[in-house]
C-alpha cells in the first residue's frame, strides 16, 4: 500500500522521538527568519487535546513551520475547529488531517464517569458523551471520540485525508488508527 509522503513523515517523527535522537525539531533562528520572510508550509494538521503532556511538535519531532496544530480539552470539533483545519487545507495547501487522541484523557475521563458539569465545560463533556455513547472502557471511549472528531471533520467536506491516531503517553508511541473515509452518498 502506498502510504502518503505525510502520514510516513509523521510516522519517522515519533520513531525519532521514541529513540530520544537528539536534536529534534528545527527551531533555529536561520529557519525562524526563512519561515517570518516566506511564510509558513505544514505538512499536517494536528487536531489534539491541550493536555500539557501532549506536546505535538515533539512527539513528531516537528520544528517550525511544519505543523499546524488546533488543540482544545477533548478536542470536540467546533465551528472554530473547523474553520482552522479548514484555513490550514484551503489556504495553505495541507493534504493531511490527524485526530490525535491520547490514552488517560481528563475530559474523556470525566465523560466516562457521567460526572455532572457545569459551565462551558459542560458542552464539551456533552459532545464526547455522544460520541462514547455506553462505551465504559477508557481506551475504547479514547478512540470512539477520536473516530467521532474525524467523522466530523470529513462531514463537513474538508478536502483532506483524515486519520485517526491515538498517542500512549507513557510510551510517546503513536499508533496510527484508521482513515475516515465518506461513504460514497452521504456528501451533500
Ligand atoms: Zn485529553
Amino acid at each position: 500500500m502506498n502510504e502518503m509522503k505525510e502520514l510516513q513523515r509523521l510516522r519517522e517523527g515519533n520513531k525519532r522521538y521514541l529513540a530520544a535522537e537528539s536534536p529534534l525539531g528545527d527551531v533555529s533562528p536561520e529557519l525562524r527568519e526563512t519561515t517570518a520572510r516566506e511564510g509558513q508550509k505544514p505538512y499536517a494538521v494536528i487536531v489534539t487535546c491541550s493536555d500539557s503532556r501532549v506536546i505535538p511538535e515533539s512527539i513528531f519531532s516537528a520544528g517550525i513551520g511544519e505543523l499546524f496544530v488546533i488543540r482544545s480539552a477533548g478536542f470536540t470539533i467546533d465551528k472554530t475547529a473547523l474553520g482552522s483545519i479548514e484555513y490550514a487545507v484551503e489556504h495553505l495547501g495541507v493534504k493531511l488531517v490527524v485526530v490525535l487522541g491520547h490514552t488517560h484523557c481528563g475530559a474523556v475521563g470525566t465523560a466516562l464517569a457521567h460526572e455532572e458539569v457545569h459551565g462551558k465545560l459542560g458542552a464539551i463533556i456533552n459532545e464526547i458523551s455522544r460520541a462514547i455513547g455506553q462505551e465504559e472502557d477508557a481506551d475504547r471511549a479514547v478512540e470512539l471520540n477520536v473516530k467521532h472528531s474525524c467523522e466530523v471533520i470529513v462531514k463537513n467536506g474538508i478536502p483532506a485525508e483524515v486519520f485517526g491516531a491515538v498517542y500512549h503517553i507513557d510510551t510517546g508511541k503513536v499508533e496510527f488508527k484508521y482513515k475516515v473515509a465518506l461513504a460514497p452518498n452521504s456528501h451533500k
